[in-house]
This record gives structure tokens, sequence and C-alpha cells, in this order.
């Protein structure tokens, strides 16, 4: 082929890649033109996730009839004219290239009126080709609607996901612009439901609570910091709310939304300590800086910028979150927002249920201990202590199917078991342990640095990882259940409504099937919140909304449309490993028992769903040649 010009209308699709790459990319532009009209009022329509169609409604200054051409003309904007004004922008757009890339992807009418006009006037643009101006009647402002996105792309279409997640994407999309704009009234709509109304006047918290929920509104902590011409003010979240991920890290720079690796950093540094790893912080911060300071011309959507002075931005940051930890009370916090959060009452209910537990099984223990101590005559009424108790404690524990099983070296110190060690995630292997000694599995076991358990076996000596051990048993004995379609949900008594942020809120409803597999119910309840209403039996000791939450965290992690296959393998893991007892929980040695009784369920394969393996095994062959003995 010679080299020839490509036509504007190839030109602008090949642009409309970098800007409009789903729904969502959409109604950012919109809305941001909306913004940079001076809207007081913006409201956000879509349908399909914005698939269908996508309708933004400002009342700003609106577009002269006769510049509604060049509104969709590329390389067009009323925002900046010379080079250096791209260093004085105080607009969210200025490359003048939205509309015409929208334009060229979707079927777009934009209908207008200013002040001045006498009446409205609406033009159509079709896969790049304008119709003509016709005069119509419209409030001052203007009214741009979007239908059927890439229809004229087909390939971009079939990358997109089902129209929930696209939703999901449309509104982060609308959160990160109408966050920080509070001098504006903002809705959303999907599929002619309300989603949210972001009213004037309530402030900036109020907009994160209604963004993002009321709980983790009340666990905000505010924070300010001026130096020379930067100021940073917003929230940050007490240590007691964090996510997996740093998708809650919410910077804005005069107004735009931006990501900025090395401001993430001065967040985790500040955190650091106050999170568990793997923990990410949770916040909302505005920066404002003469415009001159940054350069936000670096990246085809300005999601990232550039400062001229991005070491001292980042110290400002860090110094202003760690002075207000060091004077705030976070322990104090951490006891009141446990009766204020759900979350955490949960969590505190269960640990009291777990010390309850194992004051029952300490001082069943001791009986067993007063019995063994007796001598093996006494064996008898040791175990009948032990099988009445047994029952007491059967929710939560494993009890041996027979006392004699126990040797000495198991018996040590049970005063000691801390009671904040969690021992009650083995409860879930409890039920299906009723076949007990069937598995006969040696039940001479140490646990040594309270993570591996060292058995003696035939062959001869095994070192089990505690951890993986349990998660491999649970992920097997989920497989079985959810492939046989019998996971038993627990229906909890009042259903739980839990605030969700919209992605998460979309992800949820998208996969209520498979949840339901999984023995998870969720419902909609209205705006970001699901309500639980039931969770899988065999899970009874991990708070109910911990799961989900899990799980939710896990789906958002895929990148692309997953097999449902995968995923509900992948779930299967998450859950297991959320569920199974830890690396450093010290064990009672009815737990040890439980968990060696169950060991054949994995028998033949020695390795945990990451991969690791669960034993590793010392032949007395191996032990001889090492000690020279042969
Ligand atoms: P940019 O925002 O980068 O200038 P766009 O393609 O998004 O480029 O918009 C082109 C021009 O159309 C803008 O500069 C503005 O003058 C006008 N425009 C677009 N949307 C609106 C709106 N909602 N209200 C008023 N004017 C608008
Ligand atoms: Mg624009």
């Amino acid at each position: 082929m010679p080299i020839h010009r490509l036509s504007q209308g190839l030109v602008n699709k090949i642009a409309a890649g970098e800007v409009v790459g789903r729904p969502a990319s959409v109604v950012k532009e919109l809305m941001e033109n909306a913004v940079d009209a001076g809207a007081t009022r913006i409201d956000v329509s879509v349908s399909q996730g914005g698939l269908d169609s996508i309708r933004v409604v400002d009342n700003g200054g609106g577009i002269a009839a006769d510049e509604l051409p060049l509104a969709v003309a590329s390389h067009a904007t009323s925002k900046i004219s010379e080079a250096d004004d791209l260093f004085r922008v105080d607009t969210l757009g200025f490359r003048g290239e939205a509309l015409a890339s929208i334009a060229a992807v979707g079927r777009m009418t934009l209908s207008s009126r200013t002040p001045e006009g006498q009446s409205g006037a609406e033009i159509e643009c079709v896969g790049g080709e304008l119709s003509e101006i016709v005069p119509c009647g419209a409030p001052v402002g203007t009214i741009v609607e979007v239908r059927d996105l890439f229809y004229n792309t087909p390939v971009r279409r079939k990358f997109l996901r089902t129209s929930a997640t696209e939703f999901g994407h449309v509104s982060e999309a609308f959160t990160r612009i109408a966050l920080p704009a509070t001098q504006v009234h903002f809705s959303l709509r999907h599929n002619d439901k309300p989603v949210l109304d972001l009213p004037v006047g309530g402030g900036w918290l109020e907009r994160i609570a209604l963004c993002f929920g009321r709980e983790l509104a009340e666990n905000l902590i505010w924070v300010e910091s001026v130096e020379d011409d930067v100021s940073l003010s917003g929230y940050a979240a007490h240590p007691s709310h964090s996510r997996s991920h740093n998708r809650m890290q919410y910077f804005f720079l005069n107004g735009r939304y931006i990501r900025d690796r090395a401001l993430q950093h001065a967040l985790g540094e500040a955190y650091r300590g106050l999170l568990t790893v793997g923990r990410q912080p949770i916040a909302f911060i505005t920066m404002r800086m003469p415009p001159e300071l940054v350069d936000v011309n670096v990246h085809p959507t300005k999601l990232e910028v550039r400062f001229l002075d991005s070491g001292r931005l980042y110290s400002q940051l860090l110094a202003m979150l760690r002075a207000k930890f060091l004077t705030t009370d976070l322990h104090a916090r951490i006891q009141s927002c446990g009766e204020a959060s759900s979350d955490d009452a949960a969590a505190a209910h269960d640990a009291a249920h777990t010390d309850q537990l194992r004051q029952q099984l300490v001082d069943w223990a001791k009986g067993k201990v007063a019995s063994w101590d007796q001598g093996p005559g006494a064996r008898d009424q040791g175990s009948e202590v032990g099988g009445q108790r047994s029952e007491d404690i059967s929710r939560g524990l494993t009890a041996p199917g027979e006392a004699g099983a126990f040797s000495p070296l198991q018996l040590r110190p049970l005063d000691r078991v801390s009671p904040a060690d969690n021992a009650a995630p083995l409860s879930s292997t409890a039920g299906q342990a009723g076949s007990a000694t069937q598995a006969g599995s040696s039940a001479r076991a140490l646990q040594v640095h309270d993570r591996y358990l060292v058995t003696e076996s035939e062959e001869g000596v095994t070192i089990i990882d505690q951890h993986a051990l349990h998660e491999r048993i649970l992920y097997e004995q989920l497989k079985q259940r959810v492939s046989a379609g019998a996971v038993e949900t627990q229906n909890l008594l009042v259903p739980e409504p839990v605030d969700l942020s919209p992605t998460e809120a979309a992800a949820a409803l998208e996969n209520r099937d498979l949840l339901a597999q999984l023995g998870v119910r969720v419902e909609s309840f209205g705006g970001d919140t699901v309500l639980l209403s039931g969770y899988p039996a065999m899970l009874a000791n991990i708070p109910p909304v911990e799961v989900l939450r899990a799980v939710l965290e896990r789906i958002l992690a895929e990148v692309k449309q997953p097999d449902r296959r995968d995923l509900l393998d992948d779930l299967l893991h998450t859950i297991a490993c959320k569920a199974a007892i830890k690396a450093g929980d010290r064990l009672a040695p009815e737990e040890i028992a439980a968990l060696l009784e169950q060991r054949h369920l994995v028998e033949g394969s020695h390795h945990c769903p990451h991969g690791r393996p669960t034993a590793l095994v010392f032949t007395r062959e191996e032990l001889d040649k090492r000690f020279k003995r042969v």
C-alpha cells in the first residue's frame, strides 16, 4: 500500500481509542465539560451500563448554535488558545478532542442553549457525519446524548464486560468528578432508577458518606496542611478501615482526580505499623496549588500529572498524616468504633464466643489431665467427662473420639493458650469430622513455633504446615460441596445491610448466582448497599461481612472476564485461606487432633491451594542415613 493520509474519520477513530475506552470514559468527558461550563446542576443517566445510552444534562453556559459543529470538531476548544495556556489550565478539559472522539464511536445528539440564545439548537453526529443544525426548545445549558456506543467498532464492544460491570466503572467515574465539586448538585441514574443524589450544602464529608456509606464516613479523620502556596486537606480513614487494594485512595489536584505513585507511597508510609501487611489505607485528599507548579498535559486522560517539586509534596503529605496520627488516640477509637461498625461488632462477638469456647475447653482438658494423671485405670472416667463436655463445645471445636488417643506430649499447659488466639475457624471442619479417627492418623503431634505440627508415622517423621493443611482441607470440602450443589447456607436472622463502593456493589449483584453457589446470598438494597441474607454454614465463625468483602475483592482483582469455573475455584481458595487457622495460632490438642483426622481428605496431594506444600516427610531411612546409623 502506498503511503497515504488517513481520513479524518479514521484519525478520530484511532484517537478515540485513547480517550474513549468504555462507557465510563464518555461519562467522564461529558461530566468534565459540564463542570467546565459552570453548571450548578448535572444529571447523568445511563442505561445498560452506558452501552445503550448515556445522557448528561447540565445548566451551564451552553454552546451557541453556530459553534455546535466546532464543538464536535477535533482539536477545537474554547479553553486554551496558546501554548503558554497549557501551564495555566484551570479547567478539567482543554484538548478539544473529547466530543470529536465520542462522536466517532457512537451516535451523538448535542443540544444546547446559551443565556443569550432565543432558543436552543441541536445537532446530530453519527459516525463522524454531522446533521444540519436545527432549532429546538431547551432551557439554558447543554444536553448530550450518546447511544449505541462502539456500534461501529465491534471489536471494542466485544471487550466490554456485562452492563453491571460497566455501570460499576461509570459510577466510579461519576464519583471521581462529583466528590470534589461540592458546588454542584449531581445525580446518577441507571436504567431509570436513581442511584446517587448529591445535593449542594452537605459539605465534603456528607458527599463521601453518600458515595461510600456512613460507616466509613464516621471513621474518617480530618487532616490539613498549608505550606507556602500548596495546601492539602481532607480525610484519612481510621486504621480499623482499610482495603486490600489502593482504589480507595482519592487524590484531587485543583479539583481533578489524579493517580500518583509517590503520593500513594507517602500514604502507605504514614500508615506503616498501623495496618497489617497487605492492607491499604483509605483516604480522600484535596490538593490546591498554582497551576504553574504542575504539568497536567502528560497523560491522554489527564489521570497522571507531573509535579514541579514532587519531593516536597511527598514530605508535606507524609508529615501532615504523621503529625495527625501522633496526636490522635487511634486505639481509643478502635474500641469506640467497635460499637458503631457492624463489621467490628461481629468480630468482637466472634472473639467473645471463641473466648467462651476456649474456657470450656481448658476446663475440660484439665479434667482430662487429672484423669490421665490417675493412670490408665481412670481413662474411662476421663473420656466420659470428655464426651459430655464435648457436646458443649462441638459447635466450636472437634472433640477427640477417645481420650486415650492423646499422648502426654500433647497435653501442654493449656491455660497458657492465649484467648486472643483464634481457634474458631477450625470449627468449620467440625461438623464433618464425625467419622473421626477413621483416618486413624497418628494423633501424636507436637506443635512447634505455633505454626508446624510434627508427627510420627509409619514411614518416619512428617512436618505439617498447619495453615497450609487446614486451608487445603477446607478447600477440598468446599469444592466437594460446591460441585454437589450442597453448600449449606446459613440464613441470617436479620439480613445485614453492607455498605459497599459502587464498583463492589455492582460486582456483588452481577455475580449473585456465583455467590449463591458458594452459599453467600446477597440482594440489592438500593444505592451501594447490599443486603447479606445468608452465608456458608461451614464458615460460621468468620464474620459473614468479611467473607463477602474478601470474595468481592477477589472478583474485582480479575482484570479480564474470567472463566466462571476459574473464578469459582479462585473464590474457594480465597475463602479457604481466609477461614483457615493461621501460622501463629496456638492450637489446643483437640484442634490438632481434628486437623490430623481430616488429613485423609487431602491425601495424595501435599500442596495447599497456592501450590505450597502442606507437609514435608523425613523417612526413617533418610534419618538413619543422616545420623550415620547405616
Ligand atoms: P475540551 O473540553 O477539551 O475543550 P471537548 O471536545 O470536550 O474539548 O469540548 C469542545 C468544546 O465544546 C469545549 O471547549 C466547550 O467550548 C464546548 N462544550 C462541550 N461541552 C459543553 C457543555 N456541556 N457546555 C458548554 N460547552 C461545552
Ligand atoms: Mg472536554
